[in-house]
């Protein structure tokens, strides 16, 4: 805290300290204290990579959906690297994140909010702090923005160099999804052009399809006269796991209209199941901030631990604050979701509800390959509709992990990837994330979910 007083900032900065007082799980062990203060000045002087009424104007689309009149859709990789920040790949993402949304949109009549697992989503929890490789043990990978993935003494090092590094990786990744989404690219004209460099599959075609209607509907609102620029620019959104504090807190900026302090480094920040206790760091520095928040709930979370984190996290229950996004697992979620709505119902709190099937639902193949099944994906996906159902609460979003990139990570969907094949493309350091053919074979299932709660 010292380090900050002794700038002489404000009250409300040493408010936004009070979490170095609390215990603050899944930090990496610095080595060099000084060099984390090092790296911390440097993030403190850059600019903001979002703004305040970027971060408002989401707070309201999500209050909408909260509502039941907007649908969320969160996606991108468990663990984004340096090295994959690359055009093609980040481009490949937004589209498939813009296919998808375009099947949501269309089949449910319903506006989709774009946002992206990206630009920030660096820093990973891990089960154990090492690894141990034929008998070696070192500190285990917590992402590029802490330390390197090869398994060497000094690539595992944690390095707090690797933050600034992370604060330029994202500006340049936000800088290409802001020419990609504003710039004419994401323009609904384009439909078919998003579709194109995928190779051919039933998910494609069936997308084909769609994109061809929504032409000809486009086709005849212009003949209408009828303008928009709803149709050639799209709004998307970045988030992250706010895991890493020693990264998120010289982030924070005061917004110089209201005097509120808001994470600059995201415009929705979450918080992940590991570091979400009440009296924990995380979700004490979170509390001070003005962001959409989301915590993640999995299958041992009590209806008070929800209505504890409300208190905390939204005391004023303002709609579009807190989202809770649950990852029960395929087997759980029937059981285990219905009470958890019910009970936050009755409490009349009304955060918005979205559903991760992935997380819950993770096993490891004989191979040794961490992967999930498709089915189990969908079949989570299905419960937290059903259970929604049950309740009359809004299932208000679905967060996954995806790439644009066919990838063989996850089992199953339309083209039956098995467990032999998985070894062709597996890339991620993490989670297994749905390839570009099964991402859109997800974004139709759940238009025809959203369909039937019209
Ligand atoms: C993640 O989203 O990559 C993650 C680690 O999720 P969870 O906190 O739900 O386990
Ligand atoms: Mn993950």
């Amino acid at each position: 805290m010292s380090q900050h007083t002794a700038f002489g900032v404000s009250s409300s900065a040493l408010e936004l300290d009070s979490y170095r007082d609390l215990v603050a799980k899944q930090q990496p062990n610095w080595s060099d204290r000084e060099a984390v203060a090092e790296a911390s000045q440097d993030l403190a002087s850059q600019p903001p990579l979002v703004f305040a009424g970027e971060v408002d104007r989401l707070r309201t689309r999500l209050a909408q959906a909260a509502r039941g009149e907007a649908f969320l859709l969160q996606g991108g990789d468990c663990a984004e690297t340096f090295a994959g920040a690359t055009a093609d790949k980040i481009r490949d993402r937004v589209k498939t994140m813009l296919q998808m949304a375009v099947v949501l949109t269309y089949g449910a009549s319903m506006p989709v909010i774009k946002v992206g697992r990206m630009a920030g989503q660096f820093a990973k929890p891990r089960s154990s702090d090492t690894e141990t490789r034929d008998g070696v043990t070192l500190p285990a990978y917590r992402g590029d923005i802490v330390n390197g993935y090869d398994f060497t003494p000094e690539s595992r090092a944690a390095d707090p160099k690797r933050m600034v590094r992370g604060y330029h990786v994202a500006a340049s990744t936000l800088n290409l999804i802001r020419a990609f989404t504003q710039g004419g690219f994401a323009d609904l004209r384009q439909v078919h052009e998003w579709n194109k460099g995928f190779v051919s599959n039933p998910a494609n075609q069936r997308y084909e399809a769609l994109a061809a209607e929504i032409d000809r509907a486009l086709r005849f609102m212009d003949a209408c006269g009828v303008e928009s620029s709803a149709l050639n620019q799209t709004e998307f959104y970045v988030s992250h796991e706010a895991l890493l504090l020693d990264y998120e807190r010289p982030l924070v900026r005061i917004d110089s209209r209201t005097g509120t302090p808001y994470g600059t480094s995201g415009h929705m920040l979450w918080i992940g199941e590991r570091t979400r206790e009440l009296d924990g760091a995380h979700v004490e520095f979170m509390s001070k901030l003005r962001n959409p928040i989301a915590v993640k709930l999995g299958p041992t979370a009590t209806t008070d631990d929800a209505l504890r984190l409300i208190d905390k996290l939204d005391p004023e229950r303002e709609p579009g604050r807190l989202t809770f996004i649950t990852r029960m697992g395929a087997e759980k979620i029937r059981d285990a979701l219905p009470p958890l709505l019910a009970g936050v119902r009755d409490a009349g709190a009304t955060p918005l509800w979205v559903t991760d099937p992935m997380h819950g639902n993770g096993i490891t193949t004989a191979t040794g390959y961490k992967t999930r099944r498709f089915d189990d994906v969908m079949n989570e996906l299905l419960g937290f509709f059903e259970s929604h159902r049950e309740v009359g609460t809004f299932p208000g979003g679905v967060h996954i992990e995806l790439t644009g990139d066919d990838v063989t990570e996850c089992l199953g969907g339309s083209e039956n990837i098995d467990e032999a094949t998985l070894a062709t493309r597996y890339e991620s350091l993490c989670d297994p994330r749905l390839n570009h053919m099964q991402s859109l074979e997800l974004a139709f299932q759940v238009a025809e979910e959203l369909k039937s709660l019209r």
